[in-house]
């Protein structure tokens, strides 16, 4: 699979960002939930150079791990703090994500 840096996000066509929308591994909505957990779990302790935080919400919400993990580091997301990397393609390539509502029923 080709992997997507942000550096050269910015080259990609309407064809590839459609692609990226039909790829995804759980709704979007759920993805912004995941990378909100993240993020305030970052400001509170630092990166261990894991997904760890990640891990806590998939197994909190019983996501699919092999499906987002994978999705994640095609993306340049292989720690806590650079799945933000995924979370800058997503916003770019879904329209409206920054106002998705939070999923149905997600845990934290
Ligand atoms: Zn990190």
């Amino acid at each position: 699979m080709k992997r997507i840096g942000v550096s050269d996000w910015y080259i990609l066509s309407e064809e590839e960002r459609r692609s990226l929308r039909e790829g995804l591994p759980i709704p979007a909505a759920m993805l912004k939930a995941l990378f909100t957990y993240v993020d305030r779990h970052l400001s509170s302790s630092e990166c261990d150079d894991t997904l760890r935080h990640v891990s806590e919400f998939i197994r909190a919400n019983d996501l699919p791990p092999e499906a987002i993990v994978a999705w994640l580091e095609r993306l340049g997301g292989y720690c806590d703090c650079e799945v933000f990397n995924a979370e800058e393609v997503l916003e770019d390539a879904v329209p409206g994500y920054r106002d998705l509502p939070p999923p149905d029923g997600f845990r934290e």
